[in-house]
């Protein structure tokens, strides 16, 4: 009887006490390494490319000194879409078109958060879409459906997560089920903001962010989002950089792929450009802190875009110096996407590998320190 009384209130202080801080005593790595894995949502080697010829002139793409490549095909279809690419990115296993952490049998998966998080590691995710989308979610989220996001919003209710930034605001709080997900939030130890990024943000390294600036995406017009992505970018690493432990940040360029969609070069080009300057604010804080790796790749190319010549002409001098983009789809294509990696064990990123391979390869880096 009395044993049952003391079992009954050792599982109720169980309750109380947050599951990253019991596994925290459990188990270390064997050093402290950050992980940046920047995401360019339908990301190909074009799309990279178009970083090199508009903007500014310059770009951070080319200061990566480890390049490779990745076949991003699914378990079921040689094009993935966002949901299973980021599932393979996340976990390292290759599900079917459409699930969100879970294995071609619905069962859930591990990711990259939750392994970290039993270390004690901090976690992020920034997108420009809703941050219950398909890539996003599959940091955090198993749902059967990358179209659930109420229930994707749920699972990051409960989620290691301590630091997020995008869209989305009506999965929390105009809910089917009527239930207030802004409040879960809150009692769970986030403190959430739905107005705008802090123009200075001094995190509380005890607390949970959660910034929700749309009630669905952010703005299509990447300069309406006021440096949205970059902003955000450097806010999760001041916040998840307080942790001694090291941490796993993820960020997503969402809109290059609703570019590649909409087989609208502008808007493309812009979002490209715009993700360009989240890798700069990774670099920036890699270079200064050497346990650091930064990876860049894309979940799978959307568009089949190309940077080619107006037409094919020899005759007329400014033909091969005039970029006429062209897309050859309005969905996804089986081309191979970039790999580029700097910092902490980036080496291991040369060369052809499967997306899943790139789960591998942090997860590695994280268990041997380098
Ligand atoms: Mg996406
Ligand atoms: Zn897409």
């Amino acid at each position: 009887m009395k044993y049952k009384f003391l079992v009954s209130i050792l599982f109720l202080v169980s309750l109380l006490v947050p599951a990253q801080l019991l596994a925290q005593k459990n188990k270390k790595f064997k050093k402290p390494i950050n992980v940046i894995l920047l995401i360019g949502d339908g990301m190909g080697t074009s799309q990279m490319s178009s970083a090199f010829y508009y903007g500014n002139g310059t770009n951070s793409f080319e200061e990566f000194p480890f390049t490779g490549f990745s076949n991003t095909s699914s378990a079921t279809h040689k094009i993935t879409d966002s949901a299973a690419g980021g599932t393979a990115l996340a976990s390292g296993t290759r599900t079917y078109n459409g699930a969100i952490g879970l294995n071609t049998d619905s069962l859930p998966l591990q990711n990259i958060v939750e392994f970290v998080s039993q270390y004690g590691l901090s976690t992020g995710v920034v997108a420009t879409s809703s941050i219950t989308h398909a890539t996003p979610a599959s940091f955090y989220a198993h749902t059967k459906w990358r179209n659930m996001e109420e229930d994707i919003a749920k699972d990051l209710v409960k989620s290691e997560i301590d630091f997020f930034a995008g869209g989305g605001i009506k999965f929390f709080n105009q809910r089917k089920d009527g239930l207030k997900y802004l409040d879960s939030l809150k009692m769970h130890g986030f403190e959430v903001d739905t107005t705008s990024l802090p123009l200075q943000f001094k995190s509380d390294p005890a607390k949970k962010y959660g910034f929700l600036l749309a009630s669905k995406e952010l703005s299509k017009t990447a300069s309406l989002r006021n440096n949205f992505l970059a902003n955000a970018t450097q806010m999760a690493i001041d916040h998840l950089s307080k942790n001694k432990n090291g941490f796993f940040l993820m960020v997503e360029g969402s809109q290059i792929d609703w570019g590649g969609h909409a087989n609208d070069a502008e808007y493309l080009i812009n979002e490209v450009l715009d993700f360009d300057k989240a890798l700069k604010v990774a670099l920036d804080f890699a270079k200064k802190n050497k346990n650091t790796l930064v990876i860049v790749t894309a979940d799978h190319e959307t568009g089949g875009f190309t940077l080619a010549a107006g037409k094919e002409s020899y005759e007329d001098e400014d033909t091969y110096n005039n970029i006429s983009p062209t897309f050859a789809t309005g969905g996804h294509s089986a081309t191979l996407v970039p790999v580029l990696a700097f910092g902490k064990g980036a080496s291991k990123f040369v060369g052809f590998q499967k997306n899943t391979d790139i789960f591998d390869k942090m997860k590695e880096t994280f268990v041997k320190g380098e």
